[in-house]
């Protein structure tokens, strides 16, 4: 769906980017009819910032709309550091996960995590359940991915070596995640 730019990767540089008139957040072709005309179309708000407190805070962090000019649909563009339809980040998703390839438990990275157990859980089988599909865009793109001995050491490498963040950004522009 390209919802995710993945060179924006922090709160600040988007907050740049809009102000600077969008362009960087623009996408090159609508999702919907692979258009290539997209006009502004204002922009939809998101309390996406959970790092800076009181008059630091980015929020409400504003999410730029397109407009396609051809079949007159929307489009919204997030910077890699929101996650498409999660209160938490991609980096904070990314330890989690980590810690439950590694074995560990859904109590532990809760407590590890200061998470709530279904906030943790649904994130587990997010991937559990996502994850073939998943692995064979990755391998189909990367494919020194396909020496990784089993699933979990090819997160493992996935996380380590371009992280989740950016591989959901890739996988994004094929699939709809998360
Ligand atoms: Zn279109």
């Amino acid at each position: 769906m390209h919802r995710i730019v993945a060179s924006i990767i922090s709160l600040e540089a988007h907050a740049a980017a809009l102000e600077s008139g969008c362009d960087a957040l623009r996408p090159r072709n609508c999702p919907h009819c692979n258009g290539c005309i997209l006009w502004g179309h204002g922009c939809y708000h998101r309390k996406a910032d959970r790092e800076h407190g009181g008059g630091g805070s980015f929020n409400p962090v504003a999410i730029a709309r397109f407009l396609c000019a051809e079949c007159l649909r929307t489009c919204s563009r997030l910077p890699l550091c929101i996650a498409p339809r999660r209160w938490y980040n991609w980096a904070v998703q990314q330890l989690v996960l980590l810690l439950i390839l590694t074995g560990r438990s859904v109590n532990y990275c809760s407590g590890f995590a200061a998470l709530d157990r279904r906030t943790v859980r649904r994130w587990r089988d997010w991937l559990a359940q996502r994850s073939e599909d998943f692995v064979f865009h990755l391998r189909s793109r990367f494919a020194e991915l396909g020496r990784a001995p089993d699933t979990p050491m090819l997160w493992y490498r996935v996380m380590h070596e371009m992280t989740l963040g950016v591989a959901m950004a890739l996988l994004d522009q094929d699939l709809i995640v998360p």
